[in-house]
């Protein structure tokens, strides 16, 4: 059945015609310190059948001259723009089947903001570099920029001499005339447009030993800092990728680019990845979480060396088919090198997350119909991560290792240096295991939502029924078609042994017999892309024996509790009560998932009662301080990494509680920040100068910006300016939001300052959000122009509404004029809509309980 519809879902893409390229040959000439380049490609097409015009991305770009060849013929095409991103190129006769050369002059753009070809400065030295998945590479040169058209890749770029030039191929010659150097690259293997890359500038090179190719890590001169992390997590991270996958590294080098100004995290180029440089420490060697996600970043972009560029989605909608795996061994990767830092336990916090945003209206299948125009605005970027890592870790559960590993290998072997879609996986996969995969994943990739099992017991029989899990309490009363969902059993035994045991529910409900059984917990090693809840009778036989269980398993159980709450299904009292439940958990990870519900009885400042506020502080103090003395202020040098994850959280709730002892703690961090930010341990510089930073002066901003202004470190000088954008004071919330706003205000500065000014208000201040409100609807046309296409949707996510619907109604009608629409803001504010509206409804029904409870304490 699945596959069925796999078949009919039709691939709307841009381009049409019966053509296709077969190889592209780029030649630029640049500047970095130039707003614009010269460019002239010569793309090999084979047309398969004849015809008179065939079009092309061209975004941007002013096309010069275009001709088309083959042998002794040349034939000038005229162009026709169809839209901004495509150009029809017509010829005067029709043009003939089989091979043909296009080639195209032009004048393209360096943009300012991170996407296409765009500039950063450092030291006031102007460097170039690309960024272009998705479809930026339009921007760039005139392409067939869909992935399906896989092809070859040969550069030839001139710059000044004396600059880097690093793109996917080597270098094959290098020829200096008149104080400019041609670099020419060798071929590279076919690779998708999205995926082509550039650096120019005066990037600096370290050499990385010990990998199976030639590694290379790049950064800017003056802004190198202590690379030894990135360069420990390549020599870690490749060769244990190529034993894991079972084939060498797909190209013969590796260059990594670190940079300022980047969009996203990083990006994985066929051999010449970009990252941000944020991910660099903020002082010295880092923490072990700021070391675990260099190697988690490191591991996910080598791991698209293989799942993406080996093997590329042929369209857009199987973003997973990169994502998921990437995310999935990213992690695994990173866990099994830094265990301290428990990522196994907080994977299951995320995949409960998902769960969440997957319970609204608005949320989107995987496989989503995707705009060849706007690729990144309509795809489901979150779920592509997150839930198919889920359902990766589901599907592993159900092959096992092995047999899961020889399918993907099976695959990649197939379909290497060539595109793939979902069907082939599955096909690889089921042929290896006898287990049909599309019918298990099917249903998940192409529905949204996540399925919610409950559980109810009458002696040996359990009965089992299943609905989509929505997060709007009183929504999700229309009908859903079931789920695969392969629940997992730990049952608990009468002589204190636990078992696990699989039952298959196909259908709504199922009723299955489970042999004495004391207890039972319904997610097994939390494995499994659903939520649960159990009846009264056995959530109380399970809460006696939480301890039997693993800390992966209490993670689960203690989030499925929280997201039956947010449905309404439970009090915001019995979520308090449930931390007496875990009275006995030391586990730090869960003990910080906890004092998460123990802050939130923040909530009660919505009802803007200062008796009620008091009686939420003091109950925060009591329950939480005695945690906090357990473990001390300072770490001990005994302890893992996640007690220090604990302290953070405990700190800052009670920080926000007023907590004398911690907000003192936190004025002390900040005047030795003050003086020097690398003397104050880096997990807990964020908050102490966030919590005093609020009630700061001009005076301290001022000093934060100097040190901000100070200091080469990327991920420092963010945490500073949001502090120094903090201050809660009108000279200094309007000269940070001024200063966001000045064009030559660096892009990767805008977010600490929008950050710090605006989150600076609390949601119960409605004169506070009123005001930051009025100011984003000022200044939206100037923040848009400020801001690459693909992040515009985020300028709707500056606008807060805390929770209030009528608010929310004010910021669609705003961004419903026509001249601010486009398909991320539109999205956004559907998004924004839906959330404030479950928000709301969450908070109708859980305030009056709430000061109902805090009255009735001691
Ligand atoms: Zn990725």
């Amino acid at each position: 059945m699945w596959t069925l519809f796999w078949s009919a879902l039709a691939h709307a893409t841009g381009l049409t015609a019966p053509v296709h390229p077969t190889r592209m040959a780029i030649s630029l000439d640049v500047d970095p310190a130039a707003d614009s380049f010269h460019g002239r490609v010569s793309i090999a097409l084979e047309i398969e059948q004849p015809l008179a015009s065939f079009a092309l991305y061209a975004e941007e770009l002013e096309l010069e001259t275009i001709s088309i060849a083959r042998r002794a013929e040349r034939r000038t095409l005229e162009p026709r723009r169809i839209d901004d991103a495509r150009v029809e190129l017509m010829a005067e006769a029709p043009l003939e089947a089989g091979a043909w050369t296009l080639e195209i002059a032009y004048v393209g753009p360096v943009h300012r903001q991170p996407y296409g070809l765009y500039r950063f400065e450092v030291d006031g030295q102007p460097y170039l570099v690309t960024q272009l998945e998705a479809d930026e590479a339009r921007t760039a040169w005139p392409c067939f920029d869909e992935p399906r058209f896989k092809v070859p890749h040969a550069f030839e770029v001139t710059a000044p001499e004396g600059l880097a030039v690093i793109s996917n191929g080597i270098v094959r010659a290098r020829r200096t005339a008149g104080g400019r150097t041609t670099h020419t690259f060798r071929e590279t293997p076919p690779i998708p447009t999205y995926g082509a890359a550039l650096a120019v500038g005066d990037y600096v090179a370290l050499p990385v030993a010990g990998t199976s190719v030639p590694a290379t890590i790049w950064s800017p001169r003056g802004a190198e800092g202590d690379l030894s992390l990135v360069a420990d997590a390549i020599v870690d991270a490749l060769p244990r990728l190529e034993r894991w996958f079972g084939i060498r590294y797909p190209y013969r080098k590796l260059d990594w680019i670190l940079v300022p100004s980047f969009a996203f995290g990083a990006m994985e180029n066929p051999a010449a990845v970009v990252m941000t440089a944020e991910y660099l420490p903020k002082v010295g060697e880092g923490t072990v979480r700021e070391r675990r996600e260099i190697a988690e970043i490191v591991s996910h972009e080598l791991a698209h060396m293989w799942f993406g560029n080996l093997v590329t989605l042929e369209w857009w909608d199987d973003l997973w088919l990169n994502e998921a795996f990437a995310d999935w061994l990213g992690d695994r990767f990173a866990d099994e090198r830094y265990p301290e830092v428990r990522g196994e336990v907080r994977e299951v916090r995320q995949l409960y997350n998902m769960l969440n945003d997957d319970g609204v209206a608005t949320e989107r299948p995987i496989r989503t119909p995707v705009d060849p125009k706007h690729v990144f605005e309509t795809t489901n970027l979150g779920a592509a991560y997150r839930k198919g890592s889920a359902l990766l870790d589901a599907t592993l559960e159900l092959l096992g290792e092995d047999t899961l590993r020889k399918g993907l290998r099976r695959y990649l072997n197939t379909h290497a240096h060539g595109n793939a879609v979902a069907s082939d996986l599955f096909a690889a996969l089921t042929r290896v295991s006898g287990t049909d995969i599309g019918a298990f994943l099917g249903p998940y990739l192409d529905r949204a939502g996540g399925p919610r099992i409950a559980v109810r017991r009458s002696g040996d029989a359990f009965t089992l029924e299943q609905s989509r899990y929505w997060r709007h309490p009183g929504e999700g009363t229309t009908a859903e078609e079931p789920w695969p969902v392969p629940v997992r059993f730990r049952i608990g035994h009468a002589d204190g042994t636990t078992s696990v045991e699989t039952r298959w529910l196909r259908d709504a409900s199922a009723v299955v017999t489970l042999e004495d059984a004391v207890w039972i917990m319904p997610q097994a090693d939390a494995i499994g892309y659903y939520t649960f809840a159990l009846d009264d009778d056995l959530l109380s036989a399970l809460l006696a024996r939480i301890g039997a269980l693993s800390a992966r398993e209490r993670m689960a159980v203690v989030r499925s509790l929280e997201l039956e709450a947010d449905a309404g299904r439970r009090t915001a009292a019995q979520q308090l009560e449930l931390v007496d439940a875990f009275a006995a958990e030391r586990d730090p990870t869960i003990l910080a998932q906890l004092v998460a519900i123990v802050g939130q009885v923040r909530m009660v400042r919505f009802a803007h009662d200062p008796a009620m506020d008091r009686l939420a502080d003091e109950y925060v103090q009591r329950r939480l301080r005695p945690w906090l003395d357990r473990i001390g202020l300072e770490r001990t040098g005994t302890e893992t990494a996640d007690v220090e994850e604990l302290r953070r959280a405990l700190l800052e709730v009670l920080g926000l509680a007023g907590d004398e002892a911690a907000l003192s703690y936190a004025r002390e961090l900040t005047r030795r920040a003050l003086e020097d930010p690398a003397s104050v341990p880096p997990e807990r510089l964020d908050w102490a100068l966030a919590s005093t930073a609020r009630e700061g002066d001009p005076a301290m901003a001022e000093r934060l910006l100097a040190l901000a202004d100070e200091t080469a470190v990327p991920s420092l000088r963010s945490s500073l300016l949001d502090a120094a954008a903090a201050v809660r004071h009108p000279t200094v919330r309007a000269e940070a939001l001024a200063r966001a706003l000045r064009p030559d205000t660096a892009y990767q500065d805008m977010g600490p300052l929008l950050g710090g000014a605006l989150g600076a208000t609390e949601p119960f201040d409605d004169a506070g959000i009123e005001r930051d409100l009025e100011w984003v609807f000022t200044h939206a046309d100037t923040l848009e122009e400020r801001m690459p296409p693909v992040h515009r949707g985020r300028l709707v996510t500056l606008a807060k509404t805390a929770c209030d619907v009528s608010r929310a109604d004010r910021v669609a009608a705003f961004f419903a004029e026509p001249a601010r629409r486009s398909v991320g803001v539109d999205r956004r504010v559907a998004e924004l809509l839906d959330e404030t509206r479950a928000c709301a409804a969450q908070r109708a029904v859980h305030l009056p309980s709430l000061v109902r409870y805090l009255q009735t304490q001691p």
